[in-house]
């Protein structure tokens, strides 16, 4: 399947595409991970895109579409892909659908999940990451505990508090959204693959994904 994840940080983009990956082997790309990645490694991309991504705000376009433009003619993305926070800007949705076009793609789903804010909050100041570049699994400190002494289940790396999970930063990362992610909604309720999901859990919002898809 190929398809885009829509939703505010925390909306569940992350649980979703790995549940629909598990589902029929498309991969996730997830751009917030290849970033993060890159700053763990402290490469040049790293480098430059860590200032932003501490502070809550965008990473810009230009160096997003470097990135994507490349990892969606990688052979594992023949088969399919989910895109999770990924396009992120209406610049980002009009230069990608140049390069799907290009390689004479179309998109099966643009998923919404749509989640109130409150739930938002709570969600991501509980959340914790495997520090691991490679891991990178996501545990929450209520539903879905690290191992002891904050050691991530899968591969044993201390898990940590993002950088970008306080509350000054996740409040500002919401706003972003609403500036500049939220008007995508508009962008792509037009396309005749627009699909939007109510405030579900995760499972529910799959469930919904696979059924529309047929
Ligand atoms: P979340 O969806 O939880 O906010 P992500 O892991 O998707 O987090 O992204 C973390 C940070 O990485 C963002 O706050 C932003 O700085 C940067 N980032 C990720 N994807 C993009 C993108 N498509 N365009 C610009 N910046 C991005």
């Amino acid at each position: 399947m190929r398809v885009i994840l829509l939703g505010a940080p925390g909306a569940g983009k992350g649980t979703v595409a790995k549940m629909l990956n598990a589902h029929d082997g498309s991969v996730q790309i997830s751009t917030g991970d290849i970033l993060r990645s890159a700053v763990a490694a402290g490469t040049a991309l790293g480098k430059e895109a860590k200032g932003f991504m501490d502070s809550g705000a965008l990473v810009p376009d230009s160096l997003i579409m470097g990135i994507m433009e490349h990892r969606l003619q990688e052979p594992d993305a023949r088969k399919g892909f989910l895109l999770d926070g990924f396009p992120r800007t209406i610049p980002q949705a009009e230069a990608l659908g140049a390069i799907l076009k290009k390689l004479n793609i179309k998109l099966d789903l643009v998923v919404s999940l749509e989640v109130p804010r409150e739930v938002i909050l709570d969600r991501l100041t509980t959340r914790r990451t495997c520090s691991n570049g490679a891991c990178q699994e996501i545990y929450n400190v209520k539903s879905k505990p690290p191992g002891p002494g904050d050691t991530c289940l899968k591969c044993g790396s201390p898990v940590i508090q993002r950088a970008d999970e306080t509350v000054e930063a996740i409040s500002k990362r919401l706003d972003t959204y609403q500036a500049m992610t939220a008007p995508l909604i508009d962008y792509y309720r037009t396309s005749g693959v627009f699909f939007a999901i109510p405030n579900l859990v995760s499972k529910e919002a799959f469930e919904g994904i696979v059924k529309k898809l047929g």
